[in-house]
């Protein structure tokens, strides 16, 4: 890594090659096809090696970034990946779906004359071709202690791993018939193919982690009960009901919360002949929203067949939260935009299904010092035909459990209040963390809470058994 600052410069940015527009936007293949060595080396290259990196302190679970880049230049891959692991136990994952571009990669020295590094691919590139050449991780001898997880999303999955580690007997509840959390029901296999975390909870199974699906904790088993059988709970039951804007028509067939539509899609093989599970598949689909979900959720209505796709946003392109790597894919695929529209009826067709959606039109003022714009009703309104709807306006965190757990203290829009140095709720023995605590957010931030529940419950149990 002891090349000139201003010959590194000079090394052109790996661009992550993608698949056809044309052929994947009826497929469900993943779209960037990730980096060969060549590409991985050269882009790692491109670090600077700073010596305050802004990567790492932009980083949700600091890892050593300029380390990894310096052992990939070297190629030294499964060193690399080792750096990684040590705080992230998912890489594959987050090598795709981390929003970079807004954490790691956000202040890349790099950035400010050429392309930021793209840390993301070079962390996929690793975990995809090295994960099983990495030794054993050590596991701590059997505590005889239990732990049980509500969800397995990626805060419950890590949590599961690293008390896993400690060498407690994990069981994880979830309460679908599928575990990942929205990496299994929310985001589609083009971004992130299921054998990922398919091979994910395979290796959790090889530490001795059970999985028992179909379980509700709060309806088919109480926190209670819970608590007598196990020594801790953590909550990791994400944030997965939906908004719905409180509008004319917004019950009729052919409406779907961007949840319930990728649920469909992803878990229940809705789309394929021989799913018991129907879907609509409209001429045309309007999607409500400006964020990753919208995108998702426009993205498999084309692959399900729609013919045309249009995002509906009610601010301008600059605001919207959507990583803008899926922006391009979804534009790239013929994905059309609207601005300033917001919806304010559906209207109901002959056959009684959405023939229609109504918009008014927001005029907006942008914002001088780089924030959100400011938007404002116009007396104008604008009418679109089609035969889908599909929201994807926010969600909150679901109540099942937490309505049916006394003492449990919840902020007024019912996230579970915690301590954040250990996830700790109010309840002894009970943590929580990921969305559940702090509403709709990302992976990574879920996977640190997981991680940081579970050491705060293995130092718990430890007190507790040098005072007993
Ligand atoms: C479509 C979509 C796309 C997204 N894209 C991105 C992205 O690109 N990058 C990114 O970083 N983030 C993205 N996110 C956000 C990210 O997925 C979440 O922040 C993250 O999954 C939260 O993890 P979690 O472990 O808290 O919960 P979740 O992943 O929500 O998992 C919670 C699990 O708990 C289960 N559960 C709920 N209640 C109970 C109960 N009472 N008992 C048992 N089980 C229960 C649920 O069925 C679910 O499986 C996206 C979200 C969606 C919906």
């Amino acid at each position: 890594m002891n090349m000139n600052p201003k010959d590194k410069i000079k090394i052109p940015a790996q661009i992550m090659p993608t698949l056809d527009p044309g052929f994947r936007k009826r497929t469900f293949d993943e779209v960037p096809v990730g980096y060969g060595e060549d590409s991985a080396i050269l882009e790692a290259w491109r670090c600077l090696n700073c010596k305050n990196p802004p990567c790492v302190k932009d980083c949700p679970v600091n890892i050593d970034i300029p380390q990894v880049m310096k052992l990939t230049a070297e190629r030294r891959f499964v060193e690399a990946l080792q750096v990684i692991r040590r705080d992230n136990s998912l890489p594959a994952v987050c090598g795709r779906v981390c929003p970079q571009e807004s954490q790691c990669q956000k202040n890349c020295t790099m950035g400010k004359v050429n392309s930021p590094v793209s840390i993301g691919n070079i962390e996929r590139f690793l975990a995809d071709n090295f994960s099983s050449e990495l030794p054993q991780p050590k596991v701590d001898s059997s505590t005889g202690r239990k732990i049980a997880i509500a969800g397995s999303g990626p805060g419950g999955l890590a949590c599961a791993y690293q008390s896993a580690l400690y060498g407690h007997k994990v069981t994880v509840f979830e309460a679908l018939h599928e575990p990942g959390g929205v990496l299994a029901y929310g985001i589609p296999a083009f971004r992130l193919p299921r054998k990922i975390v398919a091979e994910e909870i395979k290796i959790l199974k090889r530490y001795g982690v059970e999985f028992r699906m179909n379980t509700i904790i709060g309806k088919t088993i109480s926190v209670e009960d819970i608590l007598n059988d196990f020594d801790a709970l953590y909550i990791g039951t994400g944030a997965g009901v939906p908004y719905f804007p409180e509008i004319p028509g917004e019950d009729l067939p052919g409406v779907y919360s961007a949840n319930e539509y990728l649920t469909r899609a992803n878990l229940m093989h809705a789309g394929k002949l021989w799913s018991k599970t129907p879907i609509s598949v409209g001429k045309t689909t309007v999607v409500i929203g400006g964020g990753n979900v919208a995108m998702d959720a426009a993205r498999v209505a084309l692959r399900l067949g729609s013919e045309r796709v249009v995002i509906a946003y009610r601010r301008l392109e600059a605001d919207m939260p959507v990583r803008r790597e899926e922006l391009l894919h979804a534009r790239e695929e013929g994905i059309e935009t609207m601005f300033l529209v917001s919806p304010t009826e559906i209207i109901e067709g002959y056959s009684g299904r959405v023939s229609s959606i109504v918009f008014r039109k927001m005029r907006a003022e942008e914002d001088p010092v780089g924030g959100r714009s400011k938007i404002f009703e116009t007396d104008e309104t604008l009418t679109m035909d089609c035969e889908v709807v599909i929201f994807a306006t926010g969600t909150s965190p679901n109540p099942t459990l937490t309505s049916n757990c006394k003492g449990l203290e919840l902020n007024k829009k019912g996230c579970i209040v915690v301590t954040p140095e250990t996830c700790a709720t109010s309840i002894p023995r009970v943590y929580a963390g990921g969305d559940a605590v702090s509403g709709a957010s990302t992976v990574i931030l879920a996977m640190a809470n997981g991680k940081t529940a579970a050491n705060a419950i293995n130092k718990m149990l430890n007190d507790r058994q040098k005072n007993s």
